[in-house]
């Protein structure tokens, strides 16, 4: 089979690879998805250039957000689910430990994500415990359902788990027209809550427009500066934050008294140099949010497949032209997902 393998740290064109492999069979407690659609995210672009933690043993195949049909099942499955179009959560845990017993997999010590620390889907077939499949819900083409499980789960974590936005609130989110911050702005508007979106070109801007009250260009203007003239210096109840260190102070300064940081990453750097009296003087709170657990993950795929939540597809590319989607996502040039077609 096919496989788009990371072998070097380096460029889209240097490091990336079309191999073909043996394909994996399916171990106890297994199943081989064959791969219909697999979403990029910037953990992809991660396994690429590398960040801290990062193992490097190489080669290394990325690739979180799968959709595929069950091709083939191991041992302690059963074999009537060959055939089931699913989609995959990405997430792995233990299954008893304190955090698995009340469903916060993200929680467990042994958590691990497909695709980052195990081999993902940017292959024509790839083994994922069975336990972490879901069915694709019927209205969904794979495309639109594997632009879903990392960036909609983590979102819904962010504004409605973690940052618990209510709809008399108001929210700042950044990046609105990228994967993640997309997918929040979807959330929040749906939530009734009063939205401020940053973004970074009128283009981008015009499709943002659905949900966003208003919209902040911060290549025009800090997006400080921007939330506390148009709130009459308030600030705002809640920002969703995955930039880092780039915006971080930035992102703090905008919030009003009492108001919450969520935070599910840090594409721009891990490192920010911030003023904590900032935090603390305005009785401000920081929120750790990664990916959502599985509960939260039905809930997304469950309002996608009713429409109430739609992914953006920017495109969708031959698994051959994966060096053309790195480079989108890393030059910031997508509005909404890339996905790719084994
Ligand atoms: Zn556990």
């Amino acid at each position: 089979m096919r496989a788009a393998h990371v072998t070097q740290y380096g460029d889209p064109d240097e490091a990336l690879e079309i191999v073909s492999v043996d394909p994996p069979e399916p171990g106890p407690g297994e199943v081989r998805v064959d791969v219909e659609a697999v979403a990029l995210n910037h953990l992809d672009v991660f396994a690429r250039k590398g960040h801290p933690g990062d193992e490097g043993d190489f080669p290394k195949r990325s690739g979180c957000d799968i959709a595929g049909v069950v091709g083939a099942v191991g041992t302690q499955v059963d074999e009537e689910r060959i055939g089931d179009e699913v989609v995959v959560y990405p997430g792995v845990s233990c299954g008893d430990c304190e955090f698995c017993e009340i469903g916060e997999q993200t929680m467990c010590a042994e958590y691990e994500i497909i695709g980052e620390n195990r081999p993902g889907g940017l292959a024509d077939s790839v083994t994922v415990p069975a336990e972490t499949l879901e069915p694709k819900p019927e209205p969904l083409d794979f495309v639109t359902a594997a632009a879903v499980p990392v960036t909609f789960t983590t979102a819904w974590r962010m504004i409605v788990g973690a940052g618990e936005l209510r709809p008399a609130e108001t929210a700042l989110i950044l990046g609105a027209s990228g994967g993640v911050g997309n997918a929040a702005l979807q959330i929040a508007e749906r939530l009734g809550a009063t939205i401020y979106a940053t973004t970074s070109s009128e283009r981008k801007a015009d499709l943002l427009e659905q949900w966003a009250d208003e919209i902040i260009d911060y290549t025009d203007t800090p997006h400080d500066k921007a939330v506390l003239d148009l709130t009459d210096g308030r600030g705002v109840d809640l920002v969703a934050e995955h930039v880092g260190e780039e915006t971080w102070q930035k992102s703090i300064n905008s919030l009003a008294m009492g108001g919450r940081m969520v935070v599910c990453g840090a594409t721009s750097g891990a490192d920010p140099d911030i003023d904590i009296r900032s935090i603390y003087q305005h009785h401000r709170q920081i929120r750790g949010a990664p990916m959502g657990n599985r509960t939260q993950f039905r809930d997304v795929l469950s309002l996608v497949a009713s429409g109430e939540l739609t992914p953006q597809i920017d495109r969708v590319l031959p698994l051959s032209d994966i060096a053309e989607g790195h480079r989108a996502i890393e030059n910031r040039e997508v509005v909404g997902k890339v996905v790719l077609k084994p």
